[in-house]
């Protein structure tokens, strides 16, 4: 019996060759299909699907694309996420990806024929957008920003002056204070894990110190007898200052008041801000270093710079995302909570009071920023046991437990998806119907 399903067993390289997947193998590459085709046939050998089935159970399931990464509706409610790959881009930043994809002019000056600056669109985009910095630099991301400062500034164990309390780890084991190190730079904490003081700067400056380091705890709240030195403060000191605000706010955002922005650090007179292109600022994973001239033009010419160099799809969806219509991410700190609750009810109607409830929800930033403030959203709740087959669903769709219900929370999740989420919960209501729960 077994052998005769095997001597039925069609071969890889004869399916591989069927005419009917001739254009899924340009599309995706031979490999690819490959992966799909000895997936099926295993089935075949199993008995779960019939000789004569193959080439079609291979086109139904072969992926859509050649990459792995699938689709997500990222109804978690947290905006900023870092495990969906945090910023979504905006469509002109993806079309912008698309075009620097080719063959660009991206260290080209096309008017002389001459090689040009590289990524001078971004810069003069970056630079454009926060006026109060003398220069801008472009790295790899937030991290790497950093170490480039520190490594150029303070390597060979000059000491890099830091408050206690703001030895971040920013997620995943790393730790700013062990980055720091990691480039040659000295730490010198400076105040308790609660308080500092400028005093207590002003006592630990020496002939050592590189800078002044002021961190933004981006992922953490410290509540209760607190105090931190303002950067106007920190600014008064007579070394370099450096300021590391995570989220990439370029200026004071409306409702995330305590979110630190690069153009009023600046103007408070950090010498050096350094961020993240893909938190609130809502662009391209990168990182941005903006500030005084001669420091920025250091740290571009310091051979680390080149090991850190950020790539022309980043360039390219940096500047669209700067000079382009605002990002999803913005989008998604504007919309109001009636105007949730108002879509999460559409898509309870349209799937039936008895699965879907309409809800306020209370949604947050995320790693990106702003770690105390709580918005107001609206969510779909659905029964949990939804949760497994929404996830391995195309998209998948994430949400979050509470209360025993699975939450669907629109704040991240664009008006333009409703329908694919809508299509998306149909799916799954159907295949956990087929399935014990
Ligand atoms: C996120 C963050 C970083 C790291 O930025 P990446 O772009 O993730 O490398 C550094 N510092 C702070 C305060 C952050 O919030």
């Amino acid at each position: 019996m077994d052998d005769d399903r095997r001597r039925r067993t069609p071969r890889t390289d004869v399916v591989l060759a069927d005419p009917q997947l001739a254009g899924e193998v340009e599309r995706l590459g031979r490999s690819t299909v490959k992966q799909t085709v000895v997936a099926v046939l295993e089935a075949c050998r199993r008995g779960s699907v019939s000789p004569e089935d193959v080439v079609g159970v291979v086109r139904d399931t072969l992926p859509r694309s050649a990459t792995t990464l699938r689709t997500v509706v990222n109804g978690t409610g947290v905006v900023v996420h870092t495990n969906l790959g945090r910023a979504p881009l905006s469509q002109a930043a993806v079309d912008a990806v698309v075009l620097a994809a080719g063959v660009t002019d991206v260290e080209l000056d096309l008017a002389t024929g001459r090689r040009g600056p590289r990524g001078a669109g971004a810069r003069a985009a970056l630079a454009a957008a926060v006026p109060d910095a003398g220069d801008v630099h472009v790295v790899n991301n937030g991290a790497a920003a950093l170490a480039l400062a520190a490594c150029a500034l303070a390597s060979g164990g000059r000491e890099v002056v830091v408050a206690r309390g703001e030895m971040v780890e920013i997620g995943d084991g790393f730790r700013i204070p062990e980055l720091l190190e990691s480039v040659g730079a000295r730490l010198r904490e400076v105040g308790t894990t609660n308080r500092v003081r400028l005093s207590d700067y002003a006592a630990a400056l020496g002939e050592q110190t590189a800078f002044v380091l002021k961190v933004h705890p981006s992922n953490f709240r410290v509540e209760g007898f607190t105090s931190s030195v303002p950067v106007s403060a920190l600014a008064t000191l007579d070394v370099p200052l450096v300021a590391d605000i995570g989220s990439g706010l370029l200026t004071p955002h409306r409702r995330l008041t305590e979110e630190p922005d690069a153009s009023t650090y600046l103007r408070m007179g950090a010498d050096l801000v350094t961020a993240s292109g893909d938190k609130l600022l809502g662009g391209p994973q990168c990182g941005l270093l903006l500030g005084e001239a001669e420091l920025v033009r250091r740290l571009r010419r310091h051979p680390l710079a080149r090991a850190v160099r950020v790539d022309k799809l980043t360039l390219a969806a940096l500047e669209a995302t700067l000079a382009g219509p605002v990002p999803p991410v913005t989008g998604f700190l504007r919309a109001t909570p009636d105007d949730l609750l108002a879509r999460a009810r559409h898509l309870a109607t349209a799937l039936g009071g008895g699965v879907a409830e309409a809800v306020s929800s209370h949604a947050a930033v995320g790693g990106g920023g702003a770690p105390g403030v709580s918005l107001d959203s609206a969510a779909v709740a659905l029964p949990a046991h939804l949760a497994g087959p929404l996830r391995r669903g195309d998209p998948a769709v994430v949400g979050h437990l509470v209360d025993g219900r699975l939450l669907l929370d629109l704040v991240a999740v664009p008006p333009e998806q409703d329908q694919a989420l809508l299509d998306a919960i149909r799916r799954a209501l159907a295949d956990a119907g087929t399935q014990a729960p």
